[in-house]
């Protein structure tokens, strides 16, 4: 099986990622410089750690044994941050990416699927949202990924590498099994702030409830971190099958709001989710909800995780399993 390299696979999507890689017969080699990843998301044996900016040693990754293809999550992700700080966004997100590609082509290495956001199009006037939306980012980070995606767009026309941004909607979920789930630090995502919040009695904020939606919160396309790890696996095969630079937007096309959630996580846990409502969180667009037909269309993906519930209920097994060893301060 062909040598894959997986940037970021210490963190919450691409742990996942690298989990099913390894499971379908991949060899896998991950590069991570742990300051948001966590070291035990990945067999020691398959971890690097290293910077992304340190474009010899990724040369040298990539050359011997001799990479297939790329996988890149590694990224700063927190929208507030990329605010207060957008030179380290710029830095970290767009730099590190130019010192990847530049190994890959310093290696020969010519496929790479990219963790791109649905942050990329800020509030869209049109939702469910298609690939067509015009690129609109609301902050530094969504900006980031942008600037990525049409370096990758050039790279493609005038040096030939190949690569599928998947545009990612909501993420959420776990696989416990795996021993894998959500461990941001801080953690903003609404799924895991909602099960602490049952597991803590420290009451969350809802961020305004006076949208123009059904019950005046946001929504959201929530999407299980498996099916998500599928998409990055059946993008890579496209690559490798000699399937052409695309880019899709990765969620389920279901909307639901943050009040919706709160009672799914009400019913999985039997408890009532301690709340207050607080003013608008700035950048938040009333309604994203992803229109995923061309990913379905071209690449034949299908969620597996269809009922929001579910969903809740695997990151709920691994918020207790993660309580028990490690208690939330
Ligand atoms: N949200 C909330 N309280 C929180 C965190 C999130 O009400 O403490 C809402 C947020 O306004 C959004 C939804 O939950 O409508 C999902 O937010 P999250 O930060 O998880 O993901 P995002 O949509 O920003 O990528």
């Amino acid at each position: 099986m062909p040598r894959i390299l997986v940037t970021g696979g210490a963190g919450y999507i691409g742990s996942h990622t690298v989990h099913l890689l390894l499971r379908r017969g991949y060899d896998v080699v991950v590069v991570d410089n742990l300051c948001r990843g966590h070291a035990h998301n990945v067999p020691p044996e398959r971890l690097r750690r290293l910077s992304l900016q340190d474009t010899d040693a990724l040369t040298g990754l990539l050359r011997d044994p001799p990479c297939a293809a790329v996988i890149h999550f590694a990224a700063y992700i927190a929208v507030g941050e990329s605010m207060e700080k957008p030179e380290l966004y710029f830095a970290n997100n767009v730099g590190g990416s130019l010192s990847l590609v530049s190994a890959m082509l310093a290696a020969g290495v010519d496929k790479l699927v990219f963790s791109s956001t649905a942050a990329v199009y800020g509030m869209p006037e049109r939702v469910p949202v298609t690939e067509e939306a015009p690129f609109a980012p609301v902050s530094p980070y969504g900006e980031s990924k942008v600037m990525v995606e049409k370096m990758l767009g050039w790279l493609d026309q005038c040096r030939g590498l190949r690569s599928v941004s998947l545009r990612y909607f909501n993420a959420c979920g776990a696989d416990p099994e795996a021993g894998l789930g959500e461990e941001h630090d801080p953690e903003t995502h609404l799924v895991p702030l909602l099960l602490r919040a049952v597991r803590t009695g420290e009451p969350v904020t809802i961020f305004g409830d006076d949208y123009d939606t059904p019950d005046g919160t946001c929504i959201r396309d929530y999407i299980h971190v498996s099916d998500l790890a599928e998409a990055h696996a059946i993008a890579l095969e496209s690559l490798l099958a000699g399937a052409p630079s695309a880019a899709y937007n990765a969620g389920t096309g279901q909307g639901h709001s943050v009040l919706e959630v709160v009672r799914a996580v009400e019913e999985v846990t039997g408890r009532t989710v301690p709340r207050r409502i607080g003013p608008r969180r700035p950048g938040d667009a009333p309604v994203l909800v992803a229109d995923p037909s061309r990913l379905r269309a071209a690449l034949g993906w299908r969620p597996g995780y269809t009922d929001l519930r579910d969903i809740v209920a695997t990151a709920w097994e691994f918020e207790c399993r993660r309580a028990a060893c490690r208690p939330v301060e």
